[in-house]
């Protein structure tokens, strides 16, 4: 199989020109306007917009690899597809005219994607008497991008949101990371988990807010009756072999990782000094072509092997809108809320069924199939605490605390 073929790009951005945004909360601004701002705690409040932080919209363009050149061609859509961090970044950067230029195109970009918490009005109308169900990917949504992914850690205020949203909808975590790992950062046995981008899906047998997966019955570690779905599994023994070669073949290369995410192997570049990227790359490169079977995905300054199927974000949300018995009727729901390129997949879903709502959390212009945008962790907190108090309100079961709020 040629490589050209095997290489799939996340990037769908056609920018061409490097641009810079405010990445603070000028979308937010208007939650506390909003007649269902007092569903949102005061704790929880967006900061207003401030022009201190930065972040910048680097070309994303769809890459075109051959044998020759998809070494360069993978570096480039890394480094287009991770924005410089914020704080190589501030208003001395910009001149008056940028600064006003790059505010415009991001109010043009927010009309397309408005703030989710200034919908949650609308989507709190629809929501009326219909089963909403809440997907959410983990890394830049419920925790922030950090250096380290072993130190993604979720908040204790977040994780306590989670399960406040799980008693009142059915909720899954669909991420690229093996589902394990994020099991241990959430730590919320309620939820289904859908793990290395859906190839493994786990959910509590009990079901979830009264909704239960159909799926292969088994026991978990802890002796928890569980279900599962893995369309992969022939794969595992091809991950742990590619993994245990990537180990020893970048050992070399400083800052260079490699994380086994049981049926994706992911090879992050994040702490790899960027004259040193090529070679860590070529390493990539050359395992890649021993593995016919396997085709590699580009992130956010990652390079993942994954399984060469048609399976990915999207799937594993049809997967657990049928399982869980949310397919095929008008009286369903569904919220999917993540930042990645490979959450596109679940937003195209949405959008070709015409159902729900999918959310990019992004603080920079993107293309995107989402309907609606949140900045940042802190937002999606605020949006779905937003979503668990108007539920409460509905129900006569206003949560701790929250009986100031709306002036009973
Ligand atoms: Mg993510």
């Amino acid at each position: 199989m040629a490589l050209k073929s095997k290489v799939s790009s996340l990037s769908g951005d056609s920018s061409s020109s490097s641009t810079l945004y405010p990445s603070a909360s000028l979308v937010t601004s208007s939650a506390a306007s909003s007649p269902l701002s007092s569903l949102f705690p005061v704790s929880m409040q967006p900061a207003g917009f401030s022009t201190t932080l930065f972040t910048a919209v680097v070309p994303q363009k769809h890459q075109k690899v051959d044998e020759h050149d998809c070494v360069h061609g993978w570096l480039e859509t890394m480094k287009a597809s991770s924005p410089p961090r914020k704080e190589h970044l501030n208003d001395n950067n910009l001149d008056e005219a940028s600064f006003s230029a790059t505010k415009a195109l991001y109010y043009n970009w927010m009309e397309e994607h408005p703030s989710a918490l200034d919908k949650l009005e609308d989507i709190a109308k629809e929501a009326e008497k219909k089963q909403v169900a809440v997907f959410l990917d983990y890394d830049g949504t419920l925790s922030p991008i950090v250096e380290d992914p072993d130190q993604a850690y979720m908040s204790d205020e977040m994780r306590s949101t989670i399960r406040k949203v799980a008693t009142y909808f059915p909720t899954a975590i669909i991420t690229g990371r093996r589902r394990d790992k994020v099991y241990d950062f959430v730590q919320l046995a309620e939820l289904y988990y859908a793990g290395s981008h859906g190839m493994d899906i786990m959910g509590p047998a009990e079901g979830c807010n009264g909704v239960k997966a159909n799926g292969f019955k088994d026991k978990n570690n802890m002796g928890n009756d569980i279900v599962f779905f893995q369309p992969a599994s022939e794969f595992l023994a091809i991950m742990d072999k590619v993994y245990k070669e990537l180990i020893i073949k970048v050992k070399d290369v400083e800052g260079a990782k490699v994380e086994h995410n049981k049926f994706c192997v992911t090879v992050h570049f994040r702490c790899v000094k960027e004259e040193n990227w090529s070679t860590l790359a070529e390493i990539v490169q050359t395992v890649l072509q021993k593995y016919p079977d396997l085709s590699l995905i580009q992130g956010r300054k990652v390079l993942e092997f994954r399984p060469a199927i048609e399976w990915h974000k999207g799937k594993a949300l049809e997967f657990l809108l049928k399982s869980l018995g949310l397919e095929n009727t008008s009286d369903v729901l569904p919220l999917y809320i993540g930042d990645d390129r490979t959450d596109e997949d679940a937003f195209n879903i949405l959008r070709d069924r015409g159902i729900g709502y999918s959310i990019l959390v992004s603080t920079v212009a993107k293309a995107t199939s989402a309907s609606y945008s949140l900045r940042d962790p802190s937002e999606v907190m605020i949006f779905l605490q937003g979503l668990v108090n108007w539920r409460a309100l509905q129900d006569g079961n206003l949560p701790n605390g929250c009986a100031h709020i709306f002036g009973h």
